[in-house]
């Protein structure tokens, strides 16, 4: 695989994936079974799980992305005592009566999803690379990339090159695959700054997932693991309401917690630093280029609140693989074009819809027309007295519906 060009090393592989974040990550581990000699180059130090007190990056998971995580063998290594299913969802209005409760039973599921640590995420696709044909570079950066004929060529930031068939961009919303691709994505600002923190509650989260919606933004509490009374905060708000809030004491902080969310866990206690995130979308004018995809985030970023992002990103990778994976069965080029348009086909209008219903959500609760708020809440009342669309919800939290690839489905049987 390598070879000396002068005095800086140069590796041949079929696929570099830029970026080993949750979808670069999925993507390595879902080839790994193959001939294809892979190669992953990260930024950031090796993945390692997290101990102690949870990690305030957290990641609503879903059944279609446990099925993807437990097929690529990547489950089995995550922490079980650190994985916190929900089995309902409580979602209301804060301003009116409109309430919509669903639970994993109207859709005859155990759980809706878990809420898992992202770092315990990265760091368990690691483990599944590590035991097989990836070359997963930690601590590098790529400084340069140029197309070759061959492909592409990447140089990182110690000299070395890798020439690869195909480059995938799995290197997040600042994109630089993207970038040297020439692909649009101009970002949007959404004009929310989302607030995480880990928050100790008075009362029990009993394994629901709640949101409460307000005309400034969501405010999420995610159940965590433990002893039952903690969440991780997402607060999604106003850039002025954000400064506020990040400007405010703890005990400050906390009761205004306590009063924005309604009590519903009783008295809340921050225990941890609060974070502060701008919150940009942007969809990518095209996932496929020459010998090139992209994927995750640095295809498409979604607005938070319905916590979908790294689960559609973990779908790109899952039908990245099987396309690349029956190009292989065919005896065609992994990255030639049809294949790399197949997947762009089977993924941007999937992520379009998703981008156009969360800015459709956010929009509808900012709204200041009292006639649009009475629907509103009628809208949600209407919902949660209709067991078909309490199951149609809950089957999307799960994300059940669209075209799922394989990886996604059901649990597989090792061949
Ligand atoms: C507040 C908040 C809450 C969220 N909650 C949820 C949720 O509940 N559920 C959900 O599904 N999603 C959620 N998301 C979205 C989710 O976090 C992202 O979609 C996901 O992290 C994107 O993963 P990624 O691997 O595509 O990109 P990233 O996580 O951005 O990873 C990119 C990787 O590329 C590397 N990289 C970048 N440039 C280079 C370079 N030049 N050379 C080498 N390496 C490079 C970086 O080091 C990084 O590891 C949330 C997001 C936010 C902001």
């Amino acid at each position: 695989m390598d070879s000396n060009e002068g005095f800086a090393p140069v590796t041949n592989v079929d696929v570099l994936i830029v970026g080993g974040g949750m979808a670069g990550g999925m993507l390595a581990a879902a080839l790994a079974n193959t001939e294809l000699t892979i190669a992953v180059v990260d930024a950031a130090q090796v993945p390692e799980f997290p101990h102690g007190d949870a990690e305030v990056r957290v990641s609503a998971i879903t059944e279609a992305s446990f099925n993807m995580l437990t097929n690529v063998g990547a489950w089995q290594h995550l922490p079980q005592d650190r994985l916190s299913p929900y089995s309902s969802m409580d979602v209301w209005d804060a301003d009116g009566t409109g309430r919509v409760t669903f639970d994993a039973a109207s859709a005859r599921a155990s759980q809706l999803g878990w809420i898992i640590e992202n770092s315990a995420v990265t760091a368990a696709l690691y483990s599944v690379c590590q035991t097989k044909n990836v070359d997963w570079r930690a601590s590098s950066k790529i400084t340069s990339i140029v197309a070759s004929s061959e492909g592409w060529s990447a140089t990182l930031e110690s000299g070395e090159k890798i020439i690869t068939t195909l480059l995938v961009g799995a290197d997040g919303a600042r994109s630089q695959v993207r970038e040297k691709a020439g692909i649009a994505a101009a970002p949007k600002d959404s004009g929310h700054r989302a607030i995480v923190a880990t928050i100790e509650t008075e009362l029990a989260h009993g394994g629901c997932a709640r949101q409460r919606f307000m005309q400034t933004g969501p405010l999420a509490m995610l159940p965590l693991f433990g002893d039952g009374h903690r969440f991780s905060l997402v607060w999604s708000t106003s850039p002025e309401l954000a400064q506020a809030l990040m400007a405010m004491t703890d005990e400050e902080f906390s009761s205004a917690l306590t009063i924005e969310s309604e009590g519903v866990l009783g008295a809340c206690r921050e225990i941890t630093k609060r974070a502060a995130f701008p919150i940009h979308t942007l969809h990518a004018s095209e996932y496929a280029g020459p010998r090139l995809a992209l994927i995750g985030d640095a295809a498409h970023v979604v607005h938070p609140l319905a916590g979908q992002g790294i689960n559609l990103g973990f779908l790109d990778a899952a039908v990245l693989s099987e396309e690349i994976h029956k190009a292989m069965q065919r005896g065609i080029r992994i990255a030639d074009e049809t294949v790399l348009k197949r997947y762009q086909r089977r993924r941007r209008a999937h992520n379009a819809l998703m981008l156009k219903s969360l800015n459709g959500i956010k929009h509808l609760f900012a709204v200041r027309d009292p006639a649009i708020r009475f629907m509103r809440n009628v809208g949600m009342s209407l919902v949660n007295k209709l067991p078909p669309a309490k199951a149609f919800f809950a089957s999307e939290a799960l994300g059940r519906n669209g075209d799922l690839p394989q990886l996604a489905l059901r649990e597989l049987k090792p061949e």
